[in-house]
């Protein structure tokens, strides 16, 4: 018992002369004497083996000790907040603060911004759908049987054997989901990412992106559709470039063409990027195949339309000269930064 009072009175000492230069010192004070494997705890322990007449007096000390600590750490906290208040008071507020690095939108979705704001004039509306869908809703409602050789051209991955359930192969799937919902008249633009698998290089990519169009109402014309891409690539590139149509052949339009704009690099005369043609393949587009209306219990009698996809990675190359499909996605801030202006 008298060794273990002497003890008590040499932990105070201890306690006393504890001094904290931070908050992180006060709490190794509190671990130390006041947490629940701390020295307080561990000497009320002792009482278990203090003899029973003396155990009243023992509690007494017990409590008094307990106290005392609690009462240094209630004074070591706030002597911390004290050393921090006066910091603050001490520090220079007139003094240059740090900068920080503002970022940039990508250019995909810079290009994509300028494609959506464009067909908005016109008055389409944006629609979006999950990016992992049904096979139902990626080929089937496209025209695209289980045995269509075209779906060897859009590989993709599966998620789900059978029942099939896939990252989509195009934005076609949320055509095929507005279709569902809505009756005609339907004007709508389907921004938004692909997959196929394809090995990664320059000129091609797992992943990229798409907007498709489309177009469905009374009398809508092969003249319609060529008339709105026009207008698109003018305001896009500018009034001077030029374009073509060359047929072309896809499951879900009829009759199907794809679009050339004059090569923006060699103004037509030829270089690299046009394969020295003067001509550049920027979409494919075609008037909505009659069977694709049906599916949606559309009457392909009463109504036609038009339909249109590009790539945003091919109209961001040919806007900014981007000669590597890779560049998008290795978030090079070497390459991010130059389009810092382009916001
Ligand atoms: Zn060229």
């Amino acid at each position: 018992m008298e060794a273990l009072l002497q003890q008590i009175e040499n932990y105070k000492k201890e306690i006393n002369a504890y001094e904290a230069a931070n908050a992180e010192a006060v709490e190794t004070f509190r671990i130390k004497y006041l947490g629940t494997k701390g020295l307080v705890k561990t000497v009320m322990g002792e009482m278990k083996n203090v003899p029973n007449e003396q155990k009243k007096q023992f509690g007494l000390v017990l409590n008094e000790f307990k106290l005392f600590t609690e009462e240094k750490f209630a004074s070591l906290q706030a002597q911390t907040i004290n050393d921090k208040q006066e910091t603050i008071n001490n520090f220079d507020w007139s003094l240059p603060g740090d900068s920080f690095a503002v970022g940039t939108r990508h250019p995909l979705m810079i290009v994509r911004n300028e494609i959506v704001s464009i067909f908005k004039r016109l008055g389409f509306a944006v629609a979006e759908g999950p990016e992992i869908e049904d096979d139902w809703h990626n080929f089937g409602a496209m025209n695209l049987p289980e045995d269509h050789p075209a779906r060897d051209m859009q590989d993709t991955f599966y998620i789900n054997q059978n029942p099939a359930w896939l990252l989509r192969t195009h934005t076609s799937s949320v055509q095929a989901r507005v279709m569902e919902k809505q009756k005609p008249p339907i004007r709508v633009i389907c921004p938004g990412r692909v997959y196929r698998n394809e090995t990664i290089s320059a000129r091609a990519h797992c992943f990229f992106h798409q907007v498709e169009g489309l177009y469905i109402d009374e009398n809508v014309s092969f003249a319609d559709l060529k008339q709105t891409l026009y207008f698109f690539v003018q305001e896009m590139f500018g009034k001077e470039v030029k374009v073509r149509f060359r047929p072309s052949y896809f499951p879900f339009t009829e009759p199907s063409a794809e679009m050339d704009i004059s090569c923006l690099i060699c103004g037509g005369d030829g270089c690299n990027v046009c394969k020295h043609t003067g001509w550049v393949e920027i979409l494919g587009s075609g008037m909505v195949h009659p069977k694709v209306l049906e599916n949606f219990n559309i009457d392909s009698n009463k109504y036609t339309g038009f339909a249109f996809g590009m790539g945003i990675e091919r109209v961001c190359q040919l806007k900014y000269r981007i000669n590597d499909l890779r560049l998008y996605s290795q978030n090079d801030v070497r390459f991010l930064k130059q389009f810092t202006s382009a916001l």
